[in-house]
């Protein structure tokens, strides 16, 4: 059987960082780190590209779109795709390509470290030995992230810790697998992994004027007012399961302007689990019926960040936006 070939495309991240005075930087190229893990070579043949080489602290949209159009460019010349990547903000380039490659039949796995190659006690070897693994397994497919041992859905990752090697939690749903050493185990009843041979559906838009709020007590609801100008989104962190301060109506008729202004807002929970359900307490309600409000249910904020700014990429008929909005994709929300 003549050996599956996988397209690494390095970005960046501590894994490439080295460290030259001023703080750790990224400097090394794909091939040299994957030089550092030589039993790559039995698993794949393995080819590069290099799109940029930053901290994942200066990842922007842009940049999203930039390594999809490296994805969909070799689409047809690989059996699947590892993204070497900064941690800091892995989870919304994760999301975002979910939506920007959808329903991809091949893998599209995201990996880094939190010690960068170079550091005797580093995470990168394993991670990135286990990440080609899992990017080579006939039954893997979709994007997701391979870290500390563990394969998140790429729009179910969180970093949840700054310095430990399980630095990424698979919010609310389970791990789709988890690797042992240089075994796959895959838990009983995880998504399935038919393939038709389809090609996925690549987009190239994104709106970036999405902006994340979260509430905090006494915050001023003029702050609509003032993110008028630059932004056509806003995703509202609410306390709870999706509490709104009532006090005096002001919050109401702020919110509500905003989204009679063709603008849109969608209502998430600051509480990292088990969602949103603004059916539950009076100071949520007005919000749950009103047109041109998005509910986030059980997704993450980082998804809601990427899956936002893609729908409103796409189009500005509210009702469509809401229709790519509500549409599970990758396994972002499990709707009530
Ligand atoms: N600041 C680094 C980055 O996100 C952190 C890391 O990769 O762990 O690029």
């Amino acid at each position: 059987m003549s050996k599956r070939r996988v397209l690494l495309i390095a970005t960046g991240g501590t894994i490439a960082s080295t460290e030259d005075g001023s703080g750790l930087a990224p400097t090394m190229t794909g091939p040299e780190l994957a030089r550092q893990v030589p039993l790559l070579d039995t698993l794949c043949e393995l080819d590069f590209v290099q799109p940029m080489n930053i901290d994942s602290t200066n990842m922007r949209p842009r940049d999203w779109l930039c390594i999809a159009r490296e994805v969909r460019r070799a689409y047809d010349d690989y059996d699947g795709f590892v993204i070497l990547h900064g941690t800091d903000t892995m989870a919304y380039t994760a999301a975002a390509l979910s939506y920007l490659v959808r329903d991809s039949e091949k893998p599209i796995v995201l990996t880094g470290s939190q010690q960068p190659m170079a550091n005797p006690f580093t995470d990168a070897k394993l991670n990135l030995y286990q990440s080609v693994l899992y990017a080579c397994d006939e039954a893997s497919r979709d994007v997701s992230v391979v870290f500390g041992g563990k394969v998140i859905c790429g729009t179910r990752a969180r970093k949840q810790r700054t310095m430990s090697f399980n630095a990424f939690t698979s919010m609310n749903y389970p791990s789709l697998a988890y690797v042992r050493g240089s075994r796959i185990v895959r838990p009983a009843g995880a998504p399935g992994s038919e393939k038709s041979g389809a090609r996925p559906c690549f987009y190239d838009s994104l709106d970036e004027r999405v902006i994340v709020l979260k509430l905090t007590p006494e915050l001023r609801p003029s702050i609509f007012d003032l993110l008028r100008a630059d932004y056509d989104a806003v995703i509202l962190e609410t306390f709870g399961i999706g509490g709104i301060p009532a006090y005096d109506g002001s919050y109401q008729r702020a919110i509500f302007d905003w989204v009679d202004s063709g603008r849109t807002l969608v209502v998430t929970t600051q509480v990292p689990e088990e969602g949103l359900d603004l059916g539950v307490y009076e100071v949520g309600h007005a919000y749950a019926e009103k047109d041109g409000i998005l509910k986030g249910d059980d997704m993450t904020t980082e998804a809601l960040v990427a899956k936002t700014m893609w729908a409103l990429g796409q189009t500005r008929d509210p009702a469509e936006v809401a229709r790519l909005f509500y549409e599970p994709i990758n396994h972002d929300r499990m709707p009530r």
